[in-house]
């Protein structure tokens, strides 16, 4: 086992790992940049090195001064959480050639799933029902506009290398196409330094469904139920649960035996999220792969009574793993995100939190890194806590939730709370009704794209 991690991350996901190390007796070292000086994973954890200023290319992205700190900290592995350097495959390939473990899965793999069209592909050849679309990225506007005049509109213009819901857009009608195309290209190059698109049939009724995979490098893998995430905004997720109202047995079964299959045939190590869209007749599709710990991990292992970042990390010392196939869901959870940001507007809002105060209690877990007297950074993502809850049903986890919600009391900055607390007394959502459009419902505040 490892006795020293280096976490390459801040915020809530870097205090999951701090947790999860601790608990396995393992030290951990904080790097951080000068804007996060004062934050929890700095104070928290056993060692800290500062790697730059406040912008992200200059300190969580900048992969000389992290592999410097792990050097000087003599770290035996890296854990890269979500977002910034956690689906690099350059990032990783460097860590393992550095004598550093990347705690993920194999570099070729990152890279593989990192390129949507590829894994598209190659999940296809692993017989896994894709969502129609271009067999591979398109370059030229006019075989673009054959293509989905081929295929029939409503479409969905994709980056080849997106991520967090940027470089995508919908259309709907012939006429819109090529604004629509040079959109989406400046997006993904400004966002991802990489224009390419492909092009996707648009399920405007879907239900994202993505299902949890773990594998050792002994040739195990198992599932772990799914999560159902079909509430976003901008196609980013705000709320999700497990399991999904409307996912049955035997639906749950057949996606489940596909994900396992499809992470079988490329021969998967770690953690990973295999997700899918669901039409109306329940046929799914499978939409992409994330070679890594999801925000919204905890619901699993709610209801599945497991440390999944614990095994993350046992399997990459190399142990086999410890959560056995066909394990029984004891319950339903949810997790609501708050992001300090209008809840009119949508625009973000840093600041600093004069006062906090968070649920407790049966069943209620809180994943965050804020503090009473904290000065938000504006430079990073806006999530300052996840919320889930455990019940034995789904009405009484939504009750559990809006209770949790309700007692939560964040004073300084203004969050999405009056939203969240919208959303669970919808009757659409109370009953399970609802897909990935349902926000449209709140058109003019939300920003979605109509
Ligand atoms: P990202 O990697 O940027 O998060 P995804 O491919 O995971 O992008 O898609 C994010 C969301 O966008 C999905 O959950 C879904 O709501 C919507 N979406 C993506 N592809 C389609 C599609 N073909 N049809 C309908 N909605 C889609």
């Amino acid at each position: 086992m490892f006795s020293k991690i280096l976490i390459a991350n801040r915020g809530e996901i870097a205090l999951r790992v701090i947790r999860a190390a601790r608990e396995l007796g393992i030290k951990t070292v904080a790097v951080y940049s000068e804007s996060d000086r004062n934050s929890l994973h700095t104070i928290l954890a056993d060692e800290k090195v500062c790697i730059g200023p406040a912008k992200a290319s200059d300190s969580y992205l900048d992969i000389p001064n992290i592999l410097s700190a792990a050097d000087i900290t003599k770290s035996d592995a890296i854990h890269p959480g979500y977002g910034f350097l956690a689906e690099n495959p350059r990032f990783a390939e460097i860590c393992e050639s550095s004598g550093i473990t990347f705690i993920g899965p194999q570099a070729a793999l990152i890279r593989l799933m990192g390129n949507k069209s590829l894994a598209r592909q190659e999940m296809k050849r692993a017989r896994l029902p894709v969502i129609p679309g271009s067999d591979e990225v398109v370059e030229s506007l006019p075989y673009a506009k054959k293509i989905a005049k081929k295929m029939g509109y409503p479409i969905i213009l994709k980056a080849a290398a997106g991520g967090g819901g940027k470089g995508m857009r919908i259309v709907r009608t012939p006429g819109q196409f090529e604004d629509l195309f040079a959109l989406a290209q400046n997006e993904a190059r400004a966002a991802f330094s990489d224009a390419s698109l492909y092009i996707e049939k648009y399920l405007a009724s879907a239900r994202h469904i993505e299902i949890q995979i773990i594998a050792d490098t002994h040739g195990n893998v198992v599932a772990l139920g799914e999560r159902e995430c079909s509430i976003q905004r901008k196609h980013q997720k705000i709320i999700e649960e497990t399991p999904s109202p409307y996912v049955d047995e035997r639906l749950r079964k057949k996606i489940v035996k596909a994900a396992e299959e499809a992470a079988r045939s490329i021969g998967y190590q770690s953690l990973g999220t295999f997700e899918f869209l669901v039409d109306e007749k329940k046929k799914f599709y499978f939409m992409e792969a994330n070679t890594r710990i999801q925000v919204e991990h905890p619901i699993t292992e709610m209801v599945y009574n497991v440390d999944l970042v614990k095994e993350q990390i046992r399997i990459a010392a190399g142990e086999k793993l410890s959560i056995a196939d066909g394990l029984e869901m004891r319950g339903y959870s949810l997790e609501c995100r708050i992001n300090a940001e209008d809840p009119v507007t949508f625009s973000p809002s840093p600041g600093t939190i004069d006062f906090l105060v968070f649920p407790g209690g049966q069943g209620i877990r809180v994943d965050s890194a804020a503090y009473q007297g904290w000065k938000i950074p504006s430079d990073y993502d806006s999530l300052i806590a996840k919320i889930a809850v455990l019940s034995p049903s789904r009405a009484e986890a939504i009750r559990k939730m809006q209770m949790a919600l309700e007692m939560t009391t964040i004073v300084g900055i203004k969050t999405n709370l009056p939203l969240h607390l919208t959303i669970l007394s919808d009757s659409d959502f109370i009953a399970g009704r609802y897909n990935t459009q349902f926000m449209e419902r709140y058109p003019k505040k939300n920003g979605n794209q109509k």
